[in-house]
């Protein structure tokens, strides 16, 4: 029987382990298996050998070492869709909106990463940092250097992350020390994805990385697309995110019909790439999306510090597509997505606000437009609809933004049949919670719905909260010393 608590004290996957704890487990955006106490049964490999309740556990398993962490909980590892390596140095840099945010705070930064020791130091932190709030996968952007970018890989190859990883791209409108001639643009992002792109069975790949439509060349998004399929690695860029941004590229790309359509063009669209942002799209581009399959990568926190806008969520998931959620450090302001959880929900709920006031005052105008007779009924109802008040909003709720940071966004990335959640096969990514610094009462052995623990870790949750960090069953991160000494004790086990 599994009668002898034990701390783990292993660094690497050993013989058949079994991870005892409170598990949840997302299977759906509204369907969740909450094991009061589980057991999380992985093999030497790696993998998951079963999820079972812990009384199932045979009395023969002397042979697996166990390690109990109760009364803690264990989540799958979170996914980050959307993150700047380069740009973590100057996050939260407050004032202006994103273009000359970027000139100011954002470009001196990446050109600090010419510097190779520079991108190491900020590469070990920034992955450290992640791994210590439990973030276990992240779809991360270097900078147009090549050197720090492969430093990149490595730090993350070493440090045990799973990470897609690319290289900047931007041939045009950037500052002269970040714009780069085509050709080597192209030839360095094609070396970098033939050095990295499927290393460790696949837990570093490569995406290739255009900035977005203002900082690149039709011809060097269109190669950068067919390189991406060549190797069947990753697109990522920007989509959509503020309107002074979409102003420029209507004056660039005159021939697109919208912004999205300057990527459909370019053939960058599809179920590899994630599209961040996607903050100001018409019916149209959303349909585009959609029927392209391209995913999204929505960050809140991002959207609010450069007052962009609020992504309409809710209208993405109507439409099925997959969306995972993105810190978007240094926009965002931290590398929590337990944070960037809440603010999706709060984003939400912000827009929702919005729109009912919005419509209630245009109702009160309504008797003069109807005075119009059927012409004004018809332009009423076309400023509703311009106005995307012509339907009752939704908000997003706490499951919905835990599925998005865990298996929503394994979804988003195409890696659900290897991460997202905890089913046999699939790779044991997981994080153990301390759930007593979100629970008002501190005491983990309280009786908790499954509704009130995923809102609290969704509205309280916090870098603290992460005890452990596991990815393949290999331990990627333990808290400090101190915190875990006080929890041995607890437990009478150290
Ligand atoms: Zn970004």
């Amino acid at each position: 029987m599994l009668t002898q608590p034990t701390v783990a004290r292993d660094i690497v996957a050993e013989p058949r382990a079994v991870y005892r704890a409170r598990l949840l487990n997302p299977q759906s955006a509204e369907a969740f298996d909450y094991l009061p106490d589980g057991a999380l049964v992985v093999n030497a490999d790696g993998t998951i050998a079963e999820v079972v309740a812990a009384s199932r556990i045979a009395d023969d398993a002397s042979h697996v070492t166990l390690h109990d962490f109760r009364p803690h909980l264990l989540i799958p590892g979170l996914v980050d869709v959307h993150s700047h390596l380069p740009q973590y140095d100057a996050v939260a840099m407050d004032g202006g909106e994103l273009l000359s945010w970027l000139q100011a705070h954002i470009f001196p930064a990446e050109a600090r990463f010419a510097n190779p020791e520079k991108a190491r130091d900020a590469a070990e932190r920034f992955f450290r940092d992640m791994l210590a709030h439990g973030t276990t996968t992240a779809a991360v952007y270097a900078t147009i250097h090549q050197e720090a970018t492969s430093v990149a890989f490595s730090v993350a190859e070493r440090l045990g992350m799973r990470a897609i990883i690319g290289k900047v791209m931007m041939d045009q409108n950037a500052p002269p020390m970040l714009c780069e001639d085509t050709e080597t643009s192209l030839k360095q992002s094609e070396e970098l994805c033939q050095q990295w792109h499927g290393r460790d069975r696949g837990r570093l790949q490569y995406a290739f990385s255009p900035r977005f439509a203002l900082t690149c060349s039709m011809t060097l998004m269109r190669r950068a697309g067919e390189l991406a399929r060549q190797y069947n690695a990753y697109v990522q860029t920007h989509l959509s995110e503020n309107l002074d941004e979409l102003k420029w590229v209507k004056r660039l790309f005159p021939q697109a019909q919208h912004y999205t359509d300057v990527y459909r063009r370019a053939g960058l669209l599809g179920a590899k790439t994630l599209m961040a942002h996607c903050v100001h799209l018409s019916d149209e581009e959303f349909d585009l999306l959609q029927k392209t399959d391209t995913r999204i990568c929505h960050c809140p926190s991002a959207n609010f510090f450069l007052k962009s806008g609020i992504m309409n969520l809710v209208k993405a998931m109507k439409r099925h597509i997959h969306v995972g959620i993105g810190t978007d450090v240094g926009a965002g302001p931290s590398l929590s997505l337990f944070r960037e959880m809440g603010a999706a929900c709060l984003a939400s709920k912000a827009r929702w606000a919005m729109e009912r006031f919005y419509r209630e005052r245009l109702l009160e105008v309504w008797a003069e437009f109807s005075m119009l007779g059927a012409r004004g009924t018809q332009l009423f109802r076309r400023v509703l609809a311009h106005l995307e008040l012509d339907e009752e909003a939704h908000v997003a709720d706490p499951k919905l933004v835990f599925y998005l940071a865990t298996l929503g966004g394994a979804r988003a990335l195409g890696l659900d049949h290897h991460i997202g959640n905890f089913a046999p096969g699939k790779d044991a990514d997981f994080v153990v919670i301390d759930t007593t610094p979100i629970d008002p009462t501190h005491d983990e052995s309280e009786d908790q719905s499954l509704d009130t623990l995923l809102s609290r870790l969704v509205y309280r949750g916090k870098g603290t909260m992460v005890q452990a960090t596991f990815v393949r069953g290999r331990r990627v991160h333990e808290e400090a010393q101190g915190r875990r000494a006080k929890f041995c004790q607890r437990l009478g086990s150290c």
